[in-house]
C-alpha cells in the first residue's frame, strides 16, 4: 500500500532576502482534511513560508506539491521566476489565502468581493457566482450583508467576507496568516468558530495564529516555527503540552 498523497507537500525550501537567510530548510506535508498550525515568534518566517506555498513569495530553493502538482522548483538552476507565469497563476488557483488584513476591495459590495474572482477568472456566469456567493455568506453567517460595503462591516465580519471570498475558488488548500491578529479581542471569537466548522467539514488548512487555545482543539498538527526552521512539530498535545525543545517552551511561556 502506497502512503497517501499529501494535499500539500512543502520540500527543502529556503528563501533569501539580500543576505538573510529567511527559511532555512523547511520540509512539511499536509493531508487532505488536515488542519496545521504554525506557532513562532515574529520574524520567525511565519508568513514567508505561507506566501512562498502561494507564490507570493519566489521561493530560492526547494519544493512545493499541491495535491501531488509540483508548484516551486529550483533544481540545476531552474527557478519559479523561470516557470511560466500562466502555470504559476494555474497553480495559485488551487490555493485560498486570507490575511491579517482581509484586502477586500473597498469599492465593491460583499456580494460583489466574493463573485469577482468567479467571474473573472472561472468564467462563471454571474447568476451561478452569485446563488454559490450567498451560500458561502450564509455559511460565514452574513447571508443579510451581501449588500453592504466593507467599510459598513466591522472586523471580524469582513475577515469573514474574505474566508467566503477564499472559499468561492474553491481551493484544494486554504492559508492563513494571522486571520485574527488585526481584529479587537471580542470579534476573535466568530472567525475562529467560522475557521472551526471548516475544519469540521475536512477543509485542508494552514493556519498561522498565536491563538494556542484554537491550535489545541482544531489543529491536527501543530508546528513551531524559530529563525527559518521547523524546531518541533506534532499532535497539539505533544507540542503545547510537552514541548521537547527549549526555544517550544520558552515561546509557549511568553503566549500562554
Ligand atoms: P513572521 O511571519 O514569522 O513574523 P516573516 O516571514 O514575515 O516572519 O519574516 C521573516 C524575516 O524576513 C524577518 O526578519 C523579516 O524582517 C524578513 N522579511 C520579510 N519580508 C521581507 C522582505 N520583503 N524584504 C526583506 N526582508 C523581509
Ligand atoms: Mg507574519
Amino acid at each position: 500500500m502506497s502512503a497517501p498523497v499529501a494535499m500539500v507537500d512543502v520540500r527543502g525550501v529556503h528563501k533569501w532576502f539580500g543576505q538573510l537567510h529567511v527559511l532555512r530548510g523547511v520540509d512539511l506535508r499536509v493531508g487532505a482534511g488536515e488542519v496545521t498550525v504554525v506557532l513562532g515568534p515574529s520574524g520567525s518566517g511565519k508568513s514567508t513560508l505561507l506566501r512562498g506555498i502561494n507564490h507570493l513569495e519566489r521561493l530560492d530553493r526547494g519544493s512545493v506539491r499541491i495535491d501531488g502538482e509540483l508548484i516551486g522548483y529550483r533544481r540545476a538552476g531552474r527557478t519559479l521566476r523561470e516557470l511560466k507565469e500562466r502555470d504559476v497563476l494555474r497553480q495559485r488557483a488551487h490555493i485560498g489565502f486570507v490575511f491579517q488584513n482581509f484586502h477586500l476591495f473597498p469599492h465593491l459590495t460583499v456580494l460583489e468581493n466574493v463573485t469577482e474572482a468567479p467571474i473573472a477568472t472561472r468564467r462563471r456566469t454571474r447568476p451561478a457566482a452569485e446563488a454559490q456567493a450567498l451560500a458561502l455568506l450564509a455559511r460565514v453567517g452574513l447571508g443579510d450583508k451581501a449588500a453592504s460595503y466593507p467599510r459598513q462591516l466591522s472586523g471580524g465580519q469582513q475577515q469573514r467576507v474574505a474566508i467566503a471570498r477564499a472559499l468561492a475558488l474553491e481551493p484544494k488548500v486554504l492559508l492563513f496568516d494571522e486571520p485574527t491578529s488585526a481584529l479587537d479581542p471580542e470579534l476573535v471569537g466568530e472567525v475562529l468558530a467560522v475557521i472551526r466548522s471548516l475544519a469540521e467539514t475536512g477543509t485542508t488548512m494552514i493556519v498561522v495564529t498565536h491563538e494556542v487555545g484554537f491550535a489545541r482543539e482544531v489543529a491536527d498538527t501543530v508546528v513551531f516555527m524559530d529563525e527559518g526552521r521547523i524546531v518541533e512539530q506534532g499532535p497539539p498535545q505533544e507540542v503545547l503540552d510537552r514541548p521537547r525543545h527549549e526555544r517550544t517552551r520558552a515561546f509557549l511561556s511568553r503566549v500562554l
